[in-house]
């Protein structure tokens, strides 16, 4: 039903059309959120039907679409993937003492969710083709104290979720997948975030799909589901309440406010309505940078396809830092903006504090996140902006153009 509906949306929206309007010298940014439908008119909409708090029809329509389109057995909207890791971290159940297996080549969110908890994060390298979390190398980080693997879907390219879900099964651990940039990738066909027993979405401007801020939690294990709502309203049974299930709703448990308002829910649903069209169109950029720069031997590319992944990041590898920072800043001279990613967490502050390596050290993070250079992509990039880039990083490279 979603599909097809979106099919259609792809076919009138704009920005297919954009490809021959003059762009030699306009600045190329390295993101752009878009407006892709109907946000303005469902925000007025939700103005209008006099309740802009959590909870509201917006809301639920978006939990509602997760749940059918996915398919998720249950989404629980959040106003961040950080927010819906911290639901999940309390929904583990760590405490101080246990520790959290996950890469190092990540973002902070994943990590302070469970330092929130008092629990350790266990760093474990990364594989040098797709940069998630290597498996092989899960098992030997397991101690009695571990509780939970967090694999996290780089550039929304999965991680091997068999064999994760295979050791945690042996191991008694719980899977949490951070999906914040996979929403709408798969695995053997099943779609990331709901393969864990929970997976966090993120709605953040810089991704696929936006609110400006904004996450989900899927819960694909049943014992998770009615304590989540509790948690998300501030340790209330608020939700049971507004069911007709209890007559007044009191304070039950630990919690927070992990609703999004529903405004930004309105804005989302928005976007929701075009996910098929914006998938398609940041996966056809992504493989026209993979077709363009394939031959040139001077960087690596990822091996996956934009239909294996879905069109999130598209990176290459430098040979080193130093060529890594001179290509950034040749590309800066032709209004290009690319950006490296992560400082990985094990040697920033607060991981050197919260968190430890696992085994001696993490000679594939380190050596990835200094040659990391993420290219420009977004929905209402032009095929001949991607040429552009793809002829800047040529000329680079003293390949003619
Ligand atoms: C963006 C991101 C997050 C955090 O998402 P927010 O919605 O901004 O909280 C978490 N993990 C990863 C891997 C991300 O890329």
């Amino acid at each position: 039903m979603f599909a097809s509906a979106c099919g259609a949306a792809a076919r009138a929206l704009t920005w297919v059309d954009r490809d021959n309007r003059e762009t030699m010298n306009e600045h190329i940014p390295f993101g752009k959120p878009a407006i892709v439908g109907r946000e303005l008119e469902y925000i007025a909409q939700a103005i209008a039907q006099g309740t802009i708090a959590g909870g509201g029809p917006f809301m639920k329509r978006c939990e509602a679409w997760l749940e059918e389109a996915l398919p998720a057995r249950r989404a629980l909207l959040a106003h961040s993937c950080t927010a819906a890791l911290e639901m999940a971290a309390i929904l583990s159940g760590v405490g101080p003492g246990d520790e959290v297996i996950m890469p190092s080549f990540t973002f902070s969110a994943p990590a302070t969710a469970f330092v929130l908890r008092g629990a350790t994060p266990v760093f474990v390298d990364i594989r040098a083709d797709t940069l998630n979390i290597d498996e092989t190398l899960i098992e030997a980080a397991i101690t009695p104290r571990t509780r939970a693997i967090v694999p996290v879907h780089y550039a929304g390219l999965a991680c091997e979720m068999d064999p994760i879900l295979a050791i945690a099964e042996r191991h008694g651990l719980l899977v949490i997948e951070d999906a914040a940039q996979a929403h709408l990738s798969h695995y053997k066909g099943r779609p990331l975030g709901t393969l864990g027993h929970m997976g966090c979405l993120s709605f953040h401007e810089t991704k696929n799909i936006v609110s400006g801020e904004g996450g989900a939690l899927l819960i694909n294990d049943p014992r998770f589901f009615d304590r989540a709502e509790i948690i998300r309203e501030k340790g209330t049974d608020r939700s049971r309440f507004f069911r007709g299930q209890v007559d007044k709703y009191t304070w039950q448990d630990i919690g927070s406010s992990y609703c999004p308002g529903e405004i930004v829910s309105a804005f989302l649903y928005a976007q929701f309505e075009h996910a098929d069209a914006i998938c398609i169109r940041r996966r056809a950029l992504y493989d026209q940078y993979r077709a363009g720069l394939a031959g040139l031997a001077a960087i690596a590319i990822p091996n996956a396809t934009g239909a294996e992944a879905n069109g999130h990041i598209f990176w290459l590898l430098l040979r080193d830092e130093p060529t890594r920072a001179r290509l950034i800043a040749h590309l800066a001279g032709e209004n290009i903006n690319a950006v490296f990613h992560y400082v990985p967490l094990h040697s920033a502050p607060a991981g050197l504090r919260f968190g430890r390596v696992a085994g001696e050290a993490l000679p594939v993070t380190e050596g990835v996140s200094a040659r990391l250079l993420r290219l420009p992509l977004y929905l209402e990039m032009t095929d001949a902006d991607v040429a552009r880039v793809v002829a800047s990083v040529g000329r680079f490279f003293g390949r003619n153009a």
